[in-house]
Protein backbone atom coordinates (compact mmCIF):
# COMPACT_ATOMS: atom_id res chain seq x y z
CA UNK A 1 0.00 0.00 0.00
CA UNK A 2 1.24 3.38 -0.66
CA UNK A 3 2.80 5.81 2.20
CA UNK A 4 2.10 9.46 2.74
CA UNK A 5 5.79 11.06 2.66
CA UNK A 6 4.75 13.96 4.73
CA UNK A 7 3.80 12.01 7.39
CA UNK A 8 6.56 9.44 6.77
CA UNK A 9 8.77 12.20 7.70
CA UNK A 10 6.99 13.72 10.37
CA UNK A 11 6.83 10.27 12.10
CA UNK A 12 10.71 10.02 12.16
CA UNK A 13 10.65 13.48 13.57
CA UNK A 14 7.87 11.86 16.41
CA UNK A 15 10.35 8.76 17.23
CA UNK A 16 13.62 10.83 18.38
CA UNK A 17 10.96 13.90 19.82
CA UNK A 18 12.97 13.12 23.06
CA UNK A 19 16.28 14.12 22.02
CA UNK A 20 15.58 16.39 20.23
CA UNK A 21 14.15 18.32 22.89
CA UNK A 22 16.60 16.92 25.34
CA UNK A 23 19.14 18.66 22.79
CA UNK A 24 17.04 21.68 22.02
CA UNK A 25 17.60 20.83 18.14
CA UNK A 26 14.74 21.76 15.76
CA UNK A 27 13.64 19.75 13.17
CA UNK A 28 12.01 21.35 9.92
CA UNK A 29 10.42 19.16 7.28
CA UNK A 30 9.73 20.15 3.89
CA UNK A 31 7.61 18.15 1.46
CA UNK A 32 7.28 19.71 -2.18
CA UNK A 33 4.06 20.21 -3.49
CA UNK A 34 2.85 17.39 -5.80
CA UNK A 35 4.84 14.75 -3.65
CA UNK A 36 1.89 12.76 -2.06
CA UNK A 37 1.24 9.18 -1.74
CA UNK A 38 3.47 6.72 -3.12
CA UNK A 39 4.69 2.87 -2.71
CA UNK A 40 7.88 2.50 -1.09
CA UNK A 41 9.16 -0.15 1.58
CA UNK A 42 8.31 1.77 4.36
CA UNK A 43 9.86 -0.36 6.75
CA UNK A 44 12.99 -0.72 4.76
CA UNK A 45 13.17 3.13 4.06
CA UNK A 46 12.14 4.23 7.96
CA UNK A 47 15.50 2.18 8.99
CA UNK A 48 17.60 4.42 6.38
CA UNK A 49 15.72 7.46 8.13
CA UNK A 50 16.52 6.63 11.23
CA UNK A 51 19.86 6.04 10.63
CA UNK A 52 20.61 9.36 9.06
CA UNK A 53 18.03 11.51 11.25
CA UNK A 54 20.07 9.72 14.73
CA UNK A 55 23.27 10.90 12.93
CA UNK A 56 21.95 14.17 12.53
CA UNK A 57 21.20 14.85 15.74
CA UNK A 58 24.48 13.02 17.25
CA UNK A 59 26.51 14.98 15.41
CA UNK A 60 25.56 18.41 15.93
CA UNK A 61 25.49 20.27 18.96
CA UNK A 62 22.90 21.64 21.01
CA UNK A 63 20.35 23.97 19.37
CA UNK A 64 21.34 22.81 16.24
CA UNK A 65 18.99 22.51 13.22
CA UNK A 66 17.88 19.35 11.10
CA UNK A 67 16.38 19.39 7.93
CA UNK A 68 14.33 17.02 5.79
CA UNK A 69 13.26 17.55 2.63
CA UNK A 70 11.58 15.38 0.06
CA UNK A 71 11.10 16.45 -3.53
CA UNK A 72 10.58 15.04 -7.07
CA UNK A 73 13.48 15.00 -9.40
CA UNK A 74 12.19 14.29 -12.57
CA UNK A 75 9.17 12.23 -13.27
CA UNK A 76 10.24 9.31 -11.32
CA UNK A 77 12.69 9.88 -8.94
CA UNK A 78 11.88 11.18 -5.46
CA UNK A 79 14.61 12.58 -3.44
CA UNK A 80 14.91 12.25 -0.15
CA UNK A 81 17.90 14.58 2.47
CA UNK A 82 18.76 14.89 5.67
CA UNK A 83 20.94 18.32 6.67
CA UNK A 84 22.43 18.92 9.68
CA UNK A 85 24.27 22.29 10.82
CA UNK A 86 26.68 19.64 12.88
CA UNK A 87 30.20 19.15 13.47
CA UNK A 88 30.80 18.17 9.71
CA UNK A 89 33.27 15.23 8.52
CA UNK A 90 36.88 16.02 7.17
CA UNK A 91 37.66 15.56 3.22
CA UNK A 92 40.12 12.73 3.90
CA UNK A 93 37.29 10.82 5.61
CA UNK A 94 34.48 11.11 2.88
CA UNK A 95 35.51 8.54 0.60
CA UNK A 96 35.22 5.81 3.65
CA UNK A 97 32.09 7.20 5.54
CA UNK A 98 29.89 4.05 4.08
CA UNK A 99 32.28 1.30 5.11
CA UNK A 100 31.11 -0.69 7.38
CA UNK A 101 32.19 -0.02 10.85
CA UNK A 102 34.08 2.83 9.89
CA UNK A 103 34.10 6.06 11.91
CA UNK A 104 35.75 9.52 11.60
CA UNK A 105 38.58 9.32 14.28
CA UNK A 106 37.92 7.71 17.54
CA UNK A 107 38.54 10.53 19.94
CA UNK A 108 35.11 11.85 18.87
CA UNK A 109 32.94 8.67 18.35
CA UNK A 110 34.22 7.53 21.58
CA UNK A 111 31.67 9.28 23.74
CA UNK A 112 28.77 8.71 21.54
CA UNK A 113 27.89 5.51 21.00
CA UNK A 114 27.50 2.92 17.71
CA UNK A 115 29.16 0.69 15.57
CA UNK A 116 29.75 2.57 12.59
CA UNK A 117 27.12 0.45 10.67
CA UNK A 118 24.21 3.27 10.10
CA UNK A 119 25.80 4.61 7.15
CA UNK A 120 26.70 1.04 5.32
CA UNK A 121 23.41 -0.32 6.64
CA UNK A 122 21.38 3.00 4.96
CA UNK A 123 23.13 2.32 1.64
CA UNK A 124 22.83 -1.12 1.59
CA UNK A 125 18.83 -0.35 1.61
CA UNK A 126 18.97 2.29 -0.75
CA UNK A 127 20.86 0.02 -3.33
CA UNK A 128 18.40 -2.78 -2.94
CA UNK A 129 15.54 -0.31 -3.88
CA UNK A 130 17.53 0.52 -7.02
CA UNK A 131 18.34 3.97 -5.58
CA UNK A 132 21.66 5.66 -4.58
CA UNK A 133 23.24 7.61 -1.76
CA UNK A 134 25.65 10.24 -1.23
CA UNK A 135 27.39 12.83 1.78
CA UNK A 136 27.82 16.27 1.17
CA UNK A 137 30.16 17.52 4.58
CA UNK A 138 32.24 20.25 5.24
CA UNK A 139 33.66 20.18 8.30
CA UNK A 140 32.74 22.67 11.26
CA UNK A 141 29.62 23.68 8.80
CA UNK A 142 27.47 19.85 8.61
CA UNK A 143 26.61 17.50 6.69
CA UNK A 144 23.78 16.83 4.25
CA UNK A 145 22.56 13.28 2.93
CA UNK A 146 20.85 12.69 0.23
CA UNK A 147 19.09 9.53 -1.47
CA UNK A 148 17.16 8.65 -4.50
CA UNK A 149 14.98 6.10 -5.25
CA UNK A 150 13.03 5.70 -8.18
CA UNK A 151 9.09 6.03 -7.96
CA UNK A 152 6.79 2.75 -8.49
CA UNK A 153 4.04 3.39 -10.56
CA UNK A 154 1.18 3.69 -8.30
CA UNK A 155 -1.82 0.76 -8.39
CA UNK A 156 -4.42 1.73 -10.46
CA UNK A 157 -7.18 2.90 -9.36
CA UNK A 158 -10.01 0.01 -8.89
CA UNK A 159 -12.65 0.89 -11.20
P1 LIG B 1 25.96 3.56 14.30
O1 LIG B 1 25.25 4.23 13.18
O2 LIG B 1 26.29 2.14 14.02
O3 LIG B 1 25.29 3.78 15.61
P2 LIG B 1 27.92 5.56 13.72
O4 LIG B 1 26.87 6.63 13.78
O5 LIG B 1 29.27 5.89 14.27
O6 LIG B 1 27.40 4.25 14.46
P3 LIG B 1 27.58 5.61 10.85
O7 LIG B 1 26.18 6.05 11.01
O8 LIG B 1 27.87 4.57 9.82
O9 LIG B 1 28.15 5.06 12.23
O10 LIG B 1 28.49 6.85 10.54
C1 LIG B 1 29.89 6.67 10.33
C2 LIG B 1 30.67 7.87 10.84
O11 LIG B 1 30.40 8.97 10.01
C3 LIG B 1 30.29 8.32 12.24
O12 LIG B 1 31.05 7.67 13.21
C4 LIG B 1 30.59 9.81 12.20
O13 LIG B 1 31.94 10.04 12.51
C5 LIG B 1 30.36 10.18 10.76
N1 LIG B 1 29.03 10.79 10.53
C6 LIG B 1 27.91 10.19 10.09
N2 LIG B 1 26.89 11.05 9.97
C7 LIG B 1 27.38 12.25 10.36
C8 LIG B 1 26.83 13.57 10.45
N3 LIG B 1 25.55 13.82 10.14
N4 LIG B 1 27.66 14.56 10.89
C9 LIG B 1 28.95 14.30 11.19
N5 LIG B 1 29.53 13.09 11.12
C10 LIG B 1 28.76 12.08 10.71
MG1 LIG C 1 25.02 6.24 12.76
Amino acid sequence: SSTLVSEMLEEVADRFSFQLQQRKIRILIHVEQGVTSLLLDRDKIDQVLDNLVSNAIKYTGDEGAIRLEARKIEKDVLEISVQDNGIGIPKKDLSRIFDRFYRVDKARSRNMGGTGLGLSIAREIVKAHGGSIILESELGQGTRVVFLLPIQQEEEDEL
